[in-house]
């Protein structure tokens, strides 16, 4: 069963690519900021706590996110693999996923990682906010979201880096480039 980790800084294509794999691959999309907008939406307990850390631009506490993943993969997965997009993004949410793997003797297949230089981040971001109108899109949010990733999640590439799971991919061409570009490396690993 192929688990996929889509990993990379805000802005840098992860939720477009998780989606088209998914799509193409037949797996399932597990994207953890679409949970929280949609839980914001609604304004449920979930929604209006996650609120006050995304719209600083901060993570959701690890404490607030433990057992949600679980949950989602218990209501979705219907045996299939998935693409994990925006999770984890901390050390103990990683070791959580790993220990999740691991009771359903399972494993995350591999890890893609996107990479942006940071000026064409906050290009599509700011004209992203003109398009979806995320709230969490502006530039001094922008900012801070790319500090928090940089501190908090970019120590994850290590993580997978020594478990040889990790694959960097040069976030630069179009979506259609780099979505062949990521299915060619999913049927290398397939091989
Ligand atoms: P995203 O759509 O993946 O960029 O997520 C939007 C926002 O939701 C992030 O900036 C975080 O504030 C929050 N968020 C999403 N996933 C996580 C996570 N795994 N851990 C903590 N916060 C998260």
């Amino acid at each position: 069963m192929l688990n996929i980790v889509m990993f990379g800084p805000p802005g840098s294509g992860k939720g477009t690519q998780s989606k088209l794999l998914a799509e193409k691959l037949n797996l399932v999309h597990i994207s953890t900021g679409d949970i929280f907008r949609q839980e914001m939406e609604e304004k449920t307990e979930l929604g209006i706590l996650a609120a006050r850390y995304i719209d600083k631009g901060h993570l959701v506490p690890d404490e607030v996110l433990a057992g949600m993943f679980q949950t989602f993969l218990d209501e979705h997965n219907n045996g299939l693999g998935f693409v994990c997009d925006g999770f984890p993004r901390t050390l103990p949410q990683a070791h959580e996923l790993d220990q999740l793997m691991l009771n359903r003797q399972l494993e995350v297949s591999l890890v893609l990682a996107l990479d942006v230089e940071e000026r064409e981040i906050i290009d599509r971001m700011i004209k992203r906010a003109t398009t979806d109108g995320r709230a969490d899109d502006t530039r001094e949010i922008i900012h801070e979201r790319l500090k928090v990733y940089r501190k908090q999640t970019q120590p994850l590439m290590d993580y997978y880096q020594k478990q040889g799971k990790l694959h960097v991919i040069r976030g630069m061409h179009s979506i259609d480039e780099i979505h062949q570009y990521l299915l060619d490396l999913i049927r290398q690993h397939c091989k």
